[in-house]
């Protein structure tokens, strides 16, 4: 049995360090040049991807920006999962937000457009504090812009200027003073059988996730049905096939939704060590046709990435509970380099490994860890 990623990063790893247990074996597309490597040696494969697409039995993507002409030659084998215009209405935000508004999903109020003059108009409808989108090929806060007040219109418009805005319009949404950040991944099969995850809560820092709790705390079973109705909306008019992520803001007892990611996601990482079946597992069951696994909660823990740091000292994995997963890139200012996953018996207690493992770390790189676990260690 065998898969190929599309993609070669740290999400095809984890698929492939997860599937490898099932007997399924997991390649990688680089999509910068059409190689297929190994996603845990990053070992070049003597296999065309010309040859793969017709050998494998699945295929699936660990990210939605995907070269048109490669999207469409896969599409064209007929083994892609989740589907072409599952994966487009995530790399385009405004196909997205198009399914959004189609099924009457509740989202943040925004304009589409493509003049930078039309931005006048768009601050008289949706106020002076904007966040401005790229409607594709933004990621990690990346493609984005923030209006905080109108005299800083001039000089933004100067800057959106530069763009191709016919090519890619922009997204222009209304500056949410949201209470918190959630998001919901499930996955779903073949045959319309779904698992969800519970909600994550998800703490940025200028536009990045740093950290995830999971499952979110003082959640009420009318949220996760919130949550669960928009998912199985999403999911089912996608007919969907694999993990897939819904990203919340939460404004009192409503959840608005900010994005969806059709692949396994930042905020699922959690489950590798906090959940019965992982993310990564469940997703390359439901591509190859498996029964899916059991998403039962095993312990409260914490997803903390580790950003734009240099490799240092593993003295904190003597912290109970504590995991590390390095991907092995080569450092880079704001790039993810890996993640840890602290799991413990009770929020109180993961409380005191955050503060633990902040010991151990260059805390300029981690500006949410101690603040997260004061919150944590109050709630019962
Ligand atoms: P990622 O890849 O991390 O999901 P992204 O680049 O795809 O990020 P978004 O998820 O749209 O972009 O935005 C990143 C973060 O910026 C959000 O998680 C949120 O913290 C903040 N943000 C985005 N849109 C809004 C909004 N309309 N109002 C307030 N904050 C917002
Ligand atoms: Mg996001």
């Amino acid at each position: 049995m065998s898969i190929l990623v599309l993609g070669s990063g740290q999400l095809a790893r984890m698929m492939s360090l997860a599937a490898t247990p099932l007997g399924v074996d997991v390649q990688a597309v680089d999509v910068a040049n059409n190689q297929v490597v190994d996603p845990v040696t990053k070992l070049v494969s003597q296999h065309s991807l010309d040859s793969m697409l017709t050998d494998v039995n699945a295929i699936t993507a660990e990210f939605e920006h995907i070269p048109e002409d490669l999207l469409a030659k896969v599409h064209a084998t007929g083994k892609l999962k989740p589907s072409a215009e599952a994966i487009l209405t995530g790399a385009d935000r405004v196909r997205e937000k198009a399914l959004l508004e189609k099924l009457a999903i509740a989202n943040c109020p925004f304009k589409i457009i493509k003049e930078v003059d039309q931005l006048d108009q768009t601050v008289e409808e949706l106020g002076n504090q904007l966040i401005i989108k790229a409607s594709r090929d933004g990621y990690d806060g990346y493609g984005q812009w923030r209006l905080q007040d109108q005299s800083e219109l001039p000089a933004l418009k100067a800057q959106l200027a530069e763009l191709d805005l016919e090519k890619v319009p922009l997204v222009v949404e209304k500056m949410l003073k949201f209470d918190r950040e959630l998001s919901m991944v499930g996955v779903r099969t073949e045959d319309g059988q779904i698992a969800y995850y519970p909600l994550a809560e998800n703490l940025h820092y200028q536009g990045q996730l740093h950290v995830s709790i999971a499952p979110a705390t003082q959640i009420s079973p009318a949220l996760t049905s919130q949550a669960q109705t928009v998912f199985n909306k999403l999911a089912e008019s996608l007919n969907y096939v694999g993990v897939l992520a819904v990203e919340f803001f939460q404004m009192g007892d409503q959840l608005l939704v900010n994005e969806i990611a059709p692949r396994v996601h930042n905020s699922g990482h959690w489950t590798m060590h906090g959940a019965d079946t992982c993310q990564f597992e469940n997703h390359i069951r439901a591509v190859r046709g498996l029964p899916l696994g059991s998403t039962k909660v095993t312990s409260p823990t914490a997803m903390i990435n580790i950003i734009g740091c240099k490799a240092f000292a593993r003295d904190m994995l003597s912290i109970e509970g504590c995991h590390l997963h390095w991907y092995g890139k080569t450092p880079r200012e704001k790039r993810k380099m890996g993640h840890f996953n602290l799991c413990a018996d009770s929020y109180a207690e993961l409380a005191k490994s955050m503060l633990a493992l902040a010991e151990y770390l260059p805390i300029e790189h981690f500006p949410l860890l101690k603040t997260e676990a004061a919150r944590l260690a109050k709630i019962s």
